[in-house]
């Protein structure tokens, strides 16, 4: 189960999460669409606590962590959560010092501390699942961005996150590069992955999303089935989102 609820975040005085809650279907794709600044980065970041929301819930089984104002989330409740996701950000950021398989390798070794030969095995699998395995050897920027985001996706997965975050995976590539890493993701989602991903590209959140939310304004506008988001609106804004776009 995993679950944001009342989620509230403010930056000084900018209000950009009131009291937001989205329930994420497991084994499904949940599409957060909406402007820009409407807070999709930042709702995700706070799933697995790059910020940290002044109140409201984060849960994701059997883990769950509380924010209240003034109160200080604990290390090991940011690392227990942090397990359960994996992410996928819009300019890949792999480690530019490590190769591809060394780049899934990574928090595999270092933050679970796994012998460095299942590591290996693990981060090929997952490699080929992403059609990378001949490019395991190669320096991130010898790599296409497409290339380099199939081994993002590929290093996002390798614990086996409950959920996987993906911050507009294919904007900062061209539509080929993109069609790719669509593909991936595509696969990813008919083999049940759990998705929780901000997307500009309504083409993307339509091919692969079983349910959608739309954010204005901080505010969660419209959730529910992909296709009566999508195909029946129900709130104007929405409606003229979706126009807008398309
Ligand atoms: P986009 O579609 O452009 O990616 P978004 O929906 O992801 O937009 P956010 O990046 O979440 O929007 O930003 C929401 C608001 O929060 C914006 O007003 C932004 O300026 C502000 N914001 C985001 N991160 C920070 C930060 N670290 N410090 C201060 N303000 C921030
Ligand atoms: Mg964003």
């Amino acid at each position: 189960m995993i679950a944001l609820t009342g989620i509230d975040k403010t930056f000084g005085d900018n209000h950009v999460l009131k009291s937001v809650s989205v329930a994420v279907p497991e084994g499904g794709v949940t599409a957060l669409i909406g402007p820009s600044g409407s807070g999709k980065s930042t709702l995700l970041r706070c799933v697995n606590l790059l910020e940290i929301p002044q109140a409201g819930e984060v849960r994701i089984d059997d883990v769950k962590v509380t924010f209240a104002p003034g109160t200080r989330v604990e290390r090991q409740q940011v690392q227990a959560l942090r397990r359960k996701t994996g992410m996928v950000f819009q300019n890949f950021q792999l480690f530019p010092h490590l190769t591809a398989i060394e780049n899934v390798m990574e928090g595999l070794l270092v933050v679970l501390k796994w012998p460095r030969e299942k590591a290996h095995a693990r981060a090929l699998e997952l490699l080929d699942k992403v059609g990378m395995r001949e490019k395991a050897d190669a320096w991130p920027s010898s790599l296409s961005g497409g290339q380099q985001q199939r081994v993002a996706i590929a290093r996002a997965l390798a614990p086996a996150p409950k959920v996987l975050l993906c911050d507009e995976p294919t904007s900062a590539l061209d539509p080929q590069l993109a069609g790719e890493v669509v593909e991936v993701l595509a696969q990813l989602a008919r083999e049940g992955t759990t998705m929780l991903m901000a997307t500009h590209d309504l083409r993307l959140a339509a091919s692969i999303a079983s349910n959608v939310v739309f954010l204005q304004d901080g505010e969660v506008v419209e959730a529910g089935p992909a296709a009566d988001v999508f195909g029946a609106p129900r709130d104007p804004r929405t409606q003229r989102f979706i126009s807008s776009l398309t």
